[in-house]
């Protein structure tokens, strides 16, 4: 297959990338670097089976030949980058996805959408099942990013059903892991990072929100199911194991030996206060489950994280 992977840079674009490589497939992977790095890539940029195309998916997507599924990633998905470049998010998840359908529409190719499960937005009902409609604030902030995923899950249906494109739609819930930004202000890289820098662990809010954290490869296994299927969801994807921030906070405190003091910040407007996936439609119709622990994936990123600080310190 020639898979063509928009937002092929970021963290789970260029996790992805790598998938089909290792697996045989040939990769076009489109990135404009606006939160992704060329590094997430660096290892296959002259490979045989690997093109690089540095295009903002907004305005175009200029890629010649056969396309046999396209996997739509290119977006900010970070609360910090999204609210950083609130246009520019809009418009990736409406004309970006409009691009990227009429490529797998020209192609006859599988699409996949990377939505995610803050189209539930703050959600009523808990856990969330797949038919659980949402409950999004249209104008508040983080409205850039829930609207955006929203609009293109509308647009990617309507394609589904009207143009006859084999479309497909995951909801990606909290993930982490290797080649995450440690500077786009997410939870599991904040703490870490703070925890091993002895800095104040930075909890918004009580800490009694709640997320559900599947670690990386985990995650991927679940996409390439979802590409390699004609199912056209929505389908959640996600570790249904669900932890209070704070007993985040005292994971990542436990498994450093650190001891940074907590320290108390405001909570992010419309921060949603629970969040956990239910996975029964992927385990039914994809076969697949998360199995690294959050305890193991943790352990995981600290070592990723504490060896990046090595080396910067080694090159100083
Ligand atoms: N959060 C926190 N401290 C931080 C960063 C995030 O308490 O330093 C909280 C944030 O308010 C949210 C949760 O952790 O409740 C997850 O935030 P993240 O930005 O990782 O992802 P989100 O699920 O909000 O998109």
């Amino acid at each position: 297959m020639r898979v063509l992977v928009t937002g092929g840079a970021g963290f789970l674009g260029s996790h992805l990338c790598d998938a089909f490589v290792a697996r045989g497939d040939h990769v076009a992977c489109v990135d404009n670097l606006s939160t992704g790095s060329l590094d997430n890539v660096a290892h296959l940029v002259g490979r045989p089976y690997f093109e690089f195309y540095e295009h903002d998916v907004s305005i175009g997507i200029d890629v010649a030949g056969q396309i046999d599924a396209v996997a739509h990633f290119a977006s900010a998905a970070s609360p910090q980058d999204y609210l950083r470049m609130p246009i520019e998010t809009l418009a990736a998840g409406s004309r970006g996805t409009e691009h990227a359908l009429q490529l797998a529409e020209a192609n006859a190719a599988r699409f996949v959408l990377a939505s995610t499960s803050e189209v539930y937005g703050d959600p009523a009902v808990h856990p969330q099942p797949e038919e659980y409609w949402g409950n999004v604030n249209a104008v508040g902030p983080r409205s850039v990013y829930d609207e955006a995923k929203r609009f293109a899950e509308a647009l990617t249906a309507a394609y589904g059903r009207t143009r006859g494109v084999n479309a497909g739609i995951i909801r990606i819930f909290n993930t982490y892991g290797p080649r995450m930004n440690p500077h786009d202000g997410r939870v599991v890289t904040n703490f870490v990072t703070q925890a091993l820098d002895g800095a104040p662990i930075t909890i918004y809010g009580k800490g009694d929100q709640t997320r559900s954290f599947c670690y990386v490869d985990d995650m991927i296994r679940g996409i390439v199911k979802m590409i390699d299927s004609r199912e056209s969801g929505p389908v959640n994807l996600g570790n249904p194991e669900e932890l209070a921030i704070a007993e985040l906070a005292a994971l990542v405190l436990q498994t450093t030996g650190s001891s940074s003091p907590i320290a108390y910040r405001p909570l992010p407007v419309d921060d949603p206060t629970r969040r956990r996936p239910v996975i029964t439609k992927a385990t039914e119709r994809l076969g697949w489950k998360p199995e690294v622990p959050v305890a193991e994936g943790v352990c995981t990123m600290v070592e990723w994280l504490r060896a990046r600080q090595g080396c910067r310190r080694e090159h100083k």
